[in-house]
């Protein structure tokens, strides 16, 4: 029995939990889930109890000796067939995308071919875990390290990429012999649902992956049990710094990333027209509901800026905003009615601020579909750096002009802001690109590439308040994160040799 059951909810319509590789029914504090193109609930989802959550790490606790001796090819071949699965269900889950989260259905099959993208490189972990051998450092003596997988780790992941970012934490992690507890967000639950029963059907050993959905009891019965030896954790810049300092606070290894503000510097030699277009795309895709959109464009000189501004204004007016299911939109809603009035807010903030709103996307109405959380594209010109909405993360189709009168001067702003995810340069002139790239206080710097996302095999992660925590997200920095490091010294004395006790510590070979 749930502590708090669902009222006049049916049932079979609530999202539950995945432990063990059984599908757990679960009718405690159902929240509801909503299509956002409608406004209309369409499921709900339980919010795991504090003792649910301790079964799905017990499952994973009771696996992980099993899976941590199983070959690493051998779970590599689990992983070619989770990505095999993966592919034919690709309609299917970004389906399920556009559904909870709303954003255009090419856009979810983009996140998602991401997401697949580190299944790819978790194909790859018998040569990643191979480790260092060194013969005869000594007389006789060898010494390698090894990476040993850490036991039971936790993922707790944002709405704006359901099935990505999820796939960021746990093929790696479970490819590393590790076992695995998911806490996807609560707003868009089906995609991380969807893919937990194909790992199933790839063969992955019940317990290895579990998922439970839920809130602050879920996430914070993570944080505190102590089978529990790492946390990935994506989302808002305070959750990050809560997960960080109760994850290390209780000893756990911890990376946690946080939100953005990612600014491009348009130099008067770029490809003006170009700029223009990768700001339209980075500025408004996904409805500015990407970690690394970009919401601030820094114009060189007042003639860029102008030719940038009235350039934007004209491209914005031919933006398509709609459902997500009609791919020749451009953009769909926002996640939820109270996100949609955060962000109409700071549209309003922007006014009273005294920035000059360019382009104002408040008064949408999609027809047909007039309870949808629709916003259009926003633009702000002369917007200084004390104003909030330059400071703070709007996360929805805001883009903001600062105007600078130098490269200085525009790195200094980049370099004074607490966010540091991303950042990129449109310019014409190596020298200032690699300076930039040189000496900007941001962790993925594009140089004429709006959305720097490195690919599976780099890692991906900010600086500053963007990132808690020493380790990117996947690539080589997730094989660092999810393994322990342990170095072995070895001598075997031959012939009988017996050895004399020595008392001055080994000396230099
Ligand atoms: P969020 O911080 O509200 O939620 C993230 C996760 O934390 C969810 O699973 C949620 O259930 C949980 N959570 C929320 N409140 C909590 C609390 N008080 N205690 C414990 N857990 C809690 O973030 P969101 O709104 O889902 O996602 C948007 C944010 O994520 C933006 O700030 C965006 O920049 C950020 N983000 C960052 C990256 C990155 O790589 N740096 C990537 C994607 C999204």
């Amino acid at each position: 029995m749930s502590a708090s059951p669902a009222k006049n909810i049916d049932t079979a319509e609530i999202v539950g939990h995945f432990i063990n590789n059984v599908d757990v029914a679960d009718d405690n504090r159902p929240q509801p889930i909503c299509n956002p193109a409608t406004g209309k609930v369409t499921r709900h989802v339980a919010m795991a109890s504090k003792a649910t959550v301790e079964n799905a790490i017990a499952a994973a606790q009771a696996a992980f000796p099993a899976w941590r001796n199983t070959p690493p090819a051998k779970r590599a071949r689990i992983m070619f067939r989770f990505k095999q699965l993966l592919e034919e269900h690709a309609d299917e889950i970004a389906a399920a995308i556009t559904n909870e989260h709303g954003k255009v259905f090419d856009d979810a099959m983009g996140e998602f071919g991401r997401g697949v993208e580190v299944v790819d490189y978790a194909c790859g972990i018998p040569e990643l875990l191979k480790g260092e051998y060194s013969k005869n450092v000594g007389p006789g003596i060898d010494s390698w390290s090894d990476f040993q997988p850490l036991g039971v780790v936790a993922g707790i992941t944002p709405f704006n990429f359901p099935a990505m970012v999820p796939m960021w934490m746990y093929p790696m992690a479970i490819a590393c012999g590790n076992t695995f507890v998911l806490k996807p967000s609560e707003k868009d639950p089906t995609a991380p649902m969807l893919a937990a029963r194909l790992l199933r059907e790839a063969g992955l050993p019940a317990g290895v992956f579990n998922l439970v959905n839920g809130d602050k009891e879920a996430v914070d019965t993570l944080l505190n049990d102590s089978r529990v030896q790492a946390i990935s954790f994506v989302g808002s810049t305070p959750i990050a710094e809560y997960i960080y300092t109760t994850g290390t606070k209780n000893g756990k290894r911890v990376q946690a990333l946080g939100g953005a503000k990612n600014h491009a510097v348009v130099m008067p030699d770029a490809d003006i027209d170009n700029a223009v277009n990768a700001l339209i795309g980075a500025a408004y895709g996904s409805c500015g509901e990407r970690c690394m959109a970009i919401s601030v464009a820094v114009c060189v000189g007042d003639e860029v800026a102008d030719s940038i501004v009235s350039k934007l204004k004209a491209e914005i007016a031919g933006l398509k905003v709609g459902t997500g299911t009609d791919t020749s939109n451009h953009m769909g809603p926002l996640i939820t009615k109270a996100h949609y009035d955060k962000v109409r807010g700071y549209v309003d903030l922007g006014i009273e601020e005294g920035a000059d709103l360019v382009a104002d996307g408040r008064g949408l109405v999609v027809d047909g579909h007039e309870d949808g959380f629709f916003i259009g594209p926003c633009l702000f010109d002369r917007v200084t750096s004390d104003m909030r909405i330059y400071n703070e993360e709007i996360f929805g189709p805001v883009l903001c002009v600062v105007r600078a009168e130098s490269e200085e001067q525009a790195m200094q702003l980049i370099n004074d802001h607490e966010y540091g995810n991303g950042t990129c340069i449109f310019t014409r002139d190596g020298e200032a690109a690699r300076y930039f790239a040189d000496n900007i206080q941001v962790g993925m710097v594009g140089i004429n590439v709006p959305l720097p996302v490195p690919v599976s095999y780099h890692s991906f992660g900010g600086w500053k308040r963007s990132l808690f925590g020493d380790l990117f997200a996947y690539g080589p920095d997730s094989v660092r994160f999810y393994t322990r490091r342990k170095t072995i010294t070895q001598r075997w004395p031959s012939g009988g040799v017996r050895e004399k006790a020595q008392f001055s510590f080994p000396g230099r070979q």
